[in-house]
């Protein structure tokens, strides 16, 4: 793959003919079909390149990464999420990768305390769609997939500048691409934030530090000291 060349992305995706299957605003379309920037290839991003060309707009993505994908373990989606990707199409392919959680226990860090124990598995009845927890390149590549007919995607595009009024954003490579709209979904350090707030807005350490990780149950049963946790939890 051509390294800052536009790519046509349902080409680098195995889209399984999701997007196909969608049809989001009752098929209409915007009256002003409009040029959208779109700025990080995160799940921000491919949502909104989704919903945008859905509505008929043309979405260029632009990446920095030299490659698409997610790293990470898990991560949970809420019914309210679960429910917009249930109205996008996806809602057996989301059930097909993920878990539905049963409950959530909360112990003790020094000595193991079980301080909490919430029951998860009435979510739908309660919110109407399901609570789940999946591997996060399973919910990017759910939302590639979903967006890929909708966007060319510009990978090892690294957007280091954006003139709003332009508007336009410039590349490292010196490049200026002018659109009519520029999405800023660049993440938690969005360069975008700044211009839009006018100053920086960096996150407050709290001296917290969280681990999640991933344990496959086989491991679990196998292990007689983990074994109950596959069962009740830990
Ligand atoms: C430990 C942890 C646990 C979490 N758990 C959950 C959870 O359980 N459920 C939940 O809903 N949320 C959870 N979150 C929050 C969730 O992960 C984030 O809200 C979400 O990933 C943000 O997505 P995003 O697309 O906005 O940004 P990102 O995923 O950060 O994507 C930004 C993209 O922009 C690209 N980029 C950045 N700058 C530029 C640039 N200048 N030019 C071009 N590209 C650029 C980056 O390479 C990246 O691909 C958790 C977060 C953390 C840290």
């Amino acid at each position: 793959m051509a390294t800052h060349e536009p790519v046509a992305a349902h080409h680098a995706a195995n889209a399984e003919g999701i997007s196909q299957r969608t049809r989001l605003y009752d098929g209409r379309k915007a009256t002003h079909r409009l040029h959208v920037l779109i700025v990080g290839c995160g799940m921000g991003g491919l949502a909104a390149a989704h919903c945008l060309g859905q509505a008929g707009h043309k979405v260029t993505l632009f990446e920095s990464a030299a490659a698409i994908g997610e790293v990470g373990a898990g991560i949970q989606v809420t019914p309210n999420v679960s429910r917009l990707l249930r109205r996008w199409g996806v809602g057996d392919n989301l059930e097909a990768v993920a878990v539905r959680p049963e409950a959530i226990v909360l112990r003790r860090y020094e000595t193991g305390e079980r301080v909490a124990y919430t029951r998860w598995s009435d979510m739908e009845d309660q919110y109407g769609s399901p609570y789940y927890h999946i591997h996060r390149a399973d919910l990017h590549k759910l939302l590639f997939d979903l967006a890929a007919p909708f966007m060319t995607l510009r990978l090892k595009s690294t957007v280091v500048s954006v003139d709003p009024e332009a508007p336009s954003v410039t590349l490292a490579s010196g490049e200026v691409v002018h659109g009519d709209l520029i999405v800023g979904a660049d993440g938690v350090k969005s360069m975008i934030q700044r211009v839009v707030l006018g100053h920086t807005n960096p996150a407050e350490p709290t001296g917290d530090a969280v681990y999640r990780a991933i344990i496959p149950t086989e491991y679990l049963l196998n292990d007689p000291e983990l074994k109950p946790a596959a069962y009740h939890g830990l």
